[in-house]
């Protein structure tokens, strides 16, 4: 079979290694010049399977609400003159109680777990090196609060077969010895030794490359301007190519959208509609002055909801989140002092560790900002549309780095003709047309 993927994320790029590796012929389209080079390209590297809690829970309406006037809080909602947000936050609110958060996390967990598997299957085959750290996460409170309620959090886990542990200041510091100037401010953490971490960006262009070796056709510099259908099914796909501004059009026997946040404006093209919203999130990437007493051990802040993850002689900091639009913006005050705040943390926790010093105060921290492609529920869309031979990849939100090989295998082997092997719930219409995920539905 012919299919071209949309998108060269590591969730596009993945579901291309796995139709190659089912035997089909497949075309990757990007419109950018390499493949991750939007949302993949800087996130917080960390394969989280045990800190998957979607962020729709009791608790969210009210933090979101405090939130919106602290220009530093984890989530920001920027209101917009767009229907779409508006729906996307009252679809969001629905899922803020208990019942919604365990159902989604059941999931979400369930997907990690696969995909985790999955991710060290192509590592073993390929041999890609991409700065993995097989230490695990550990979270580190510095509020006693939310320490206590860390029990609950762990004990969700263990539920779904994750063996995250509550652990003492000292264990804390005997698992991560980095993290001792900052222990008196440390009242104690979690630990989950199976996760790990490593960068998404240089993981995912070595498997693009591989897919180009193993006989792919990769577009890149190339935008997708257009869906085309005729009677319910999908005829081809038009591109313009960015250089040039020539267009060319691809026929395939079958379609794949992994376009993150851009997949929403594409499908509503051919009438299915998907509650995929931008979550802007912001990284810096900082060089190390002392790498010997830097950590190692991916890591998470649980006081700024930050995480930290080591990229071999450079320490990675990412965070927050910010329903706005799709502003790309580095320069507005909002996405400076959310920047300034991320490298302060480090000189806080790891002092004199990386250099922390802002642009102009002559350092070079890496500042970036992507677009996380959130659903309500946090879990992606993975399956069939209502359009023949129009599949979809795509919402992966806060996860898709640590669900991105699973995503790919799945919609791969459903592709094929094949039933993945997780145990997922059939929801919403998308379970009898050979998917899983729930809620892809079209108007037509
Ligand atoms: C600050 C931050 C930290 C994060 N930390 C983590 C983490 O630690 N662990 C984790 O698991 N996840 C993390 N994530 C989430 C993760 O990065 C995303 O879920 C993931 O990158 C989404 O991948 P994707 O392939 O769906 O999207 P993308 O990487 O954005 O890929 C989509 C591709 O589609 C292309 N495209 C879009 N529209 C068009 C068009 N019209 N024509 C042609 N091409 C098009 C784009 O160029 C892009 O390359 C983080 C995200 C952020 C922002």
């Amino acid at each position: 079979m012919r299919v071209v993927v949309l998108g060269a994320g590591i969730i596009g790029v993945s579901t291309a290694w796995h139709l190659l590796e089912r035997g089909h012929d497949v075309v990757l389209v990007d419109r950018q010049a390499d493949a991750a080079l939007e949302t993949s390209f800087g996130n917080a590297a960390q394969i989280s399977v045990s800190y998957c809690e979607p962020w729709a829970n009791r608790e969210a309406p009210l933090k979101a609400f405090k939130w919106l006037f602290d220009p530093e809080g984890p989530l920001k909602f920027r209101p917009q003159l767009d229907p779409g947000q508006w729906l996307w936050g009252l679809k969001f609110l629905a899922q803020c109680n208990d019942a919604a958060f365990e159902r989604n996390v059941a999931q979400l967990v369930a997907l990690g777990q696969y995909s985790h598997t999955a991710l060290k299957d192509i590592v073993a085959s390929t041999g890609i090196h991409y700065h993995r750290v097989t230490r695990g996460i550990a979270h580190y409170y510095t509020q006693q609060r939310s320490f206590d309620d860390a029990g609950h959090a762990a004990e969700v886990m263990h539920r779904h077969g994750v063996n995250r542990r509550v652990i003492s200041r000292e264990e804390l510091l005997r698992i991560e010895p980095a993290l001792q100037a900052f222990a008196h401010r440390i009242v104690g953490g979690t630990y989950t030794e199976s996760d790990e971490s490593g960068d998404c960006r240089v993981f995912t262009q070595a498997l693009a490359r591989q897919c180009v070796q193993r006989g792919m056709q990769a577009w890149m510099g190339h935008d997708v301007e257009r869906l085309n259908t005729a009677g319910g099914a999908m005829q081809s796909v038009r591109l313009r190519e960015r250089s040039t501004g020539h267009t060319r059009t691809v026929h395939a026997d079958a379609y794949v959208v992994a376009c993150g946040s851009y997949t929403t404006a594409l499908l509503k093209q051919v009438g299915v509609s998907v509650p995929i919203y931008p979550g802007k999130g912001y990284s810096a990437t900082l060089r190390l002055l002392k790498p010997e007493a830097a950590p190692v051990v991916s890591m998470i802040d649980d006081a700024l909801k930050i995480a930290i993850s080591r990229l071999g002689d450079q320490l990675r900091v990412a965070g927050t989140i910010e329903l706005g639009g799709f502003d790309l913006t580095l320069d507005t005050p909002l996405a400076r002092t959310r920047s300034a705040m991320l490298v302060r943390r480090i000189e806080e926790v790891f002092p004199g560790v990386a250099d922390t010093r802002l642009p102009e105060q002559g350092g070079d921290p890496q500042f970036w900002c992507g677009l996380r492609p959130a659903t309500p529920t946090n879990i992606p869309l993975i399956g069939r549309t209502a359009v023949g031979k129009l599949w979809v990849n795509a919402g992966h939100g806060t996860l898709g780095w640590t669900h991105g090989a699973g995503s790919g295998k799945a919609l791969a082997e459903l592709i094929s003709g094949q039933q993945p092997a997780m145990a997922f719930q059939c929801q919403g219409d998308v379970a009898h047309r050979g998917g899983w995920m729930p809620r892809v539905s079209s108007a037509t």
